[in-house]
């Protein structure tokens, strides 16, 4: 086992980590750029190293720096975190080459699931559903007309390269599909450097359910079931449960087996996540995460696992604390994302916390980074915090994040707080009756 490992990351998740770590008997080594000096992860991990100014191309993007660090401190793992150099192949690759542990995947699958094309062919080959679409990419428009005649319009022109919700747009004919395709090619150059573009078909009310994996590294893979994170605006997660309401427990067996199935066979390590549109009973890939997600603690609490824990464990050489047969459900979990940022525009909101408490008693869990007085910085994710609640079953979970909603207090700057205190007043999230287009649809209705 490591006796010291290096977090490349800030916020929430750097804490996460940090008290997986402490847990372990594992000392942490915090990295930060100069606009978090103050910040709650450098206070909590046992040393810390400056990596670099504030945007965080020059410092929790910067690999040098972060290498370095952990040469300086004799850190022999990072844990990447989510995010910044998470799903970065040539990053894993170097720390590799310098005899450091990367806590993750390996770099090749990494590089397959990054990039879209290559990750819908290959779990198409393992057997995988897939959105019926364009096999490969599409360089130009004839063919993008040739294709979205095939499946039939409407289509969806996805980037790639594509993450974060960027670099997506949908065509209803023959007329938008130009401006769509071009567009996309444009937004994908722009925002990851390669414009190309594959197609799929436009699902109308899908849900997005979302299979996590966990695997040895040596054939043995486990799913633990699903998260349903079908509440999204701009593409990008908001609250997320699990189990999901409309998944029967036959579902979750047969998709979860396949998805286990699938890493097994290429001997994928660590946490992963398989991430499916869902219409009508069938499932349909879109990609793979290679990396813990942000909504993993709802998983976490209705399965008791520490899902970060597992992923020191395997990388250090170990076992993996379970097999499918110990894994069940209990429960419900919901989490809502806290952001810094004004409803119902959602424009980031950086600022002084004035005051802060977190809500507590019986299944509620507050990962954030948050303190009273800490300024959160303008450089960097606008998620501030994730309130994640258990219940016995759904009803009760929605209870008991009303009513830990009503405890939470963060002064000082505007939150999505509100978002989430008018969402359960709607009948359709109470009932859990929502499809990924369920929530901008609303958000336009109540303020137009
Ligand atoms: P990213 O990597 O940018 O997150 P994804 O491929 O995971 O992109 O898709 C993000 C979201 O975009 C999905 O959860 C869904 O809401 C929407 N989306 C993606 N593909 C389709 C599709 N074929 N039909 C309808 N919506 C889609």
């Amino acid at each position: 086992m490591f006796d010291k490992i290096l977090i490349a990351n800030r916020g929430e998740i750097a804490l996460r980590v940090i008290r997986a770590c402490r847990e372990m008997g594992i000392a942490s080594v915090a990295v930060h750029s100069t606009a978090d000096a103050d910040a709650m992860h450098v206070r909590m991990a046992d040393e810390s190293v400056c990596i670099g100014p504030a945007p965080s191309s020059a410092s929790y993007l910067s690999m040098p720096a972060i290498i370095s660090a952990c040469e300086i401190t004799g850190a022999q793992a990072i844990h990447p975190g989510y995010g910044f150099l998470s799903e970065n192949a040539a990053f894993v690759q170097m720390v590799e080459d310098h005899g450091i542990t990367f806590i993750g995947p390996r770099a090749e699958h990494i590089r397959i699931m990054g990039d879209k094309i290559t990750a819908k062919d290959t779990m198409k080959n393992l057997g995988v559903p897939c959105v019926p679409g364009s096999d490969g990419g599409v360089d130009d428009v004839e063919t993008a007309r040739r294709v979205a005649a095939e499946i039939g319009y409407p289509v969806i022109i996805k980037a790639t390269a594509g993450g974060g919700g960027r670099g997506m747009k949908v065509a209803h004919d023959d007329k938008g599909l130009e401006v769509a395709f071009r567009t996309a090619r444009a937004e994908a150059k722009a925002a990851f450097g390669n414009p190309d573009v594959y197609i799929e078909k436009y699902l109308q009310k899908p849900r997005h359910i979302e299979i996590q994996v966990f695997g040895d590294g040596k054939g043995r893979a486990v799913h633990l079931g699903e998260r349903d994170c079908s509440l999204q605006r701009r593409h990008q997660k908001v609250l997320e449960e699990a189990p999901g309401p409309a998944i029967t427990a036959e579902e979750r067996a047969r998709i979860g087996k396949t998805c286990a199935d699938a890493v097994a066979k290429i001997g994928y390590s660590g946490a992963g996540t398989i991430e499916f549109l869902y219409e009508d009973g069938e499932f349909y890939f879109i990609e793979m995460n290679t990396r813990l997600q942000v909504e993993h603690p709802v998983t976490e609490a209705i399965f008791g696992v520490d899902l970060v824990r597992q992923q020191i464990l395997v990388a250090s050489g170990e076992e993996m604390e379970f097999r499918q047969e110990d894994l069940s459900i209990r429960g419900h979990s919901i989490e809502v994302r806290i952001n810094a940022e004004k409803v119902p525009g959602f424009s980031p909101c950086p600022g002084r916390i004035t005051q802060y408490h977190a809500p507590g008693g019986l299944g509620v869990r507050m990962d954030s980074a948050l303190y009273d007085g800490y300024s959160i910085p303008p450089y960097y994710d606008s998620l501030i915090g994730k309130l994640i609640v258990h219940g016995r079953d759904r009803a009760e979970a929605l209870a008991r994040l009303d009513r830990a909603l009503g405890e939470l207090i963060v002064d000082g700057v505007d939150t999505t707080v509100p978002l989430f205190t008018a969402l359960l007043q709607e009948p359709d999230i109470l009932s859990g009756n929502y499809s990924i287009h369920w929530l901008e649809r609303w958000l336009d209705r109540k303020f137009g």
